[in-house]
C-alpha cells in the first residue's frame, strides 16, 4: 500500500513527501481508509508504530475539505493527551503534516502560563491539542467551548489512567456533542480502559499491532 492509494487529499500527500514517507505503517494502512469514512476507531498501539499519524492525517484531511472555522473560541478537533511533552509531539506532528493546508493548531498543557493559550484560543483553532486539567480550567473560565468538536482522540488512555486523569476525560466527553467521531488510542487495555472505550465509541473499527 501506498499513501496515495489511501484517499487522502492532495496538500495531505505533499506533506507526506516534503517529510520524506514513502509508506504507510501498518496501523496507518489500516485505520486510514475507515477513518476517512468517518468510522470510529479503537487502536491499540504503542509509540513508535506511527500511530500519531494515523490519526493526524484522516483529520487534516477532513479539515483540507471544509473550512468552517468562523465561530471565536470553537475547535473541531480535539485530541487529548496525559503529558505535556506527548502534547507538544502532537501539536508539531499536526503541524507538519498540515503544512500546506490552511488548518490551525493550539496546544494547550499545564505547567505553564494561562495568558497565550487565551490568546491562541481567542480566534477559534481547528485543532486542539490539550492536556485534560488544563483543558477543564479554560472551558471553566469560559475561554473555550467542545460545542463544535466533530472528532476527538483519546491518546495512550492506559497512561491517562495511571496519572488519574479518567474523572476528568468523562467530565470532557459529556462537553462534546453527541454526533461526533471518536478515536481511541491504547496500548494495553485494563478493566477501566476498556468500559471507557466502551461508552465512547460507536462500533468502533480495531486495529491492532
Ligand atoms: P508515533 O508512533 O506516532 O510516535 O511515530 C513514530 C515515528 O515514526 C515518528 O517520528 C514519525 O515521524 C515516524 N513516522 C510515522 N509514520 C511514518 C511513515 N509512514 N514513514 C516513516 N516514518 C513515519
Amino acid at each position: 500500500t501506498q499513501f496515495s492509494d489511501l484517499g487522502l487529499a492532495e496538500p495531505v500527500l505533499r506533506a507526506l513527501s516534503h517529510e520524506g514517507y514513502a509508506t504507510p505503517t501498518p496501523i496507518q494502512a489500516q485505520a486510514i481508509p475507515s477513518l476517512l469514512e468517518g468510522k470510529d476507531l479503537l487502536g491499540i498501539a504503542q509509540t513508535g508504530t506511527g500511530k500519531t499519524a494515523a490519526f493526524a492525517l484522516p483529520t487534516l484531511d477532513r479539515l483540507s475539505k471544509s473550512d468552517k472555522r468562523t465561530a471565536p473560541r470553537h475547535c473541531r478537533v480535539l485530541v487529548l493527551a496525559p503529558t505535556r511533552e506527548l502534547a507538544a509531539q502532537i501539536g508539531d506532528s499536526f503541524r507538519a503534516y498540515g503544512r500546506f493546508t490552511k488548518t490551525s493548531v493550539a496546544v494547550v498543557v499545564g505547567g505553564v502560563a494561562h495568558g497565550p493559550q487565551i490568546k491562541a484560543l481567542a480566534p477559534g483553532v481547528d485543532v486542539l491539542v490539550a492536556t485534560p486539567g488544563r483543558l477543564l480550567d479554560h472551558i471553566d473560565a469560559g475561554k473555550l467551548s467542545l460545542a463544535q468538536v466533530e472528532v476527538v482522540v483519546l491518546d495512550e488512555a492506559d497512561h491517562m489512567l495511571d496519572l488519574g486523569f479518567l474523572p476528568p476525560i468523562r467530565r470532557i466527553i459529556k462537553l462534546l456533542p453527541k454526533s461526533r467521531q471518536n478515536l481511541f488510542f491504547s496500548a494495553t487495555m485494563p478493566t477501566q480502559i476498556g468500559q471507557l472505550a466502551g461508552d465512547m465509541l460507536r462500533e468502533p473499527v480495531k486495529v491492532s499491532v
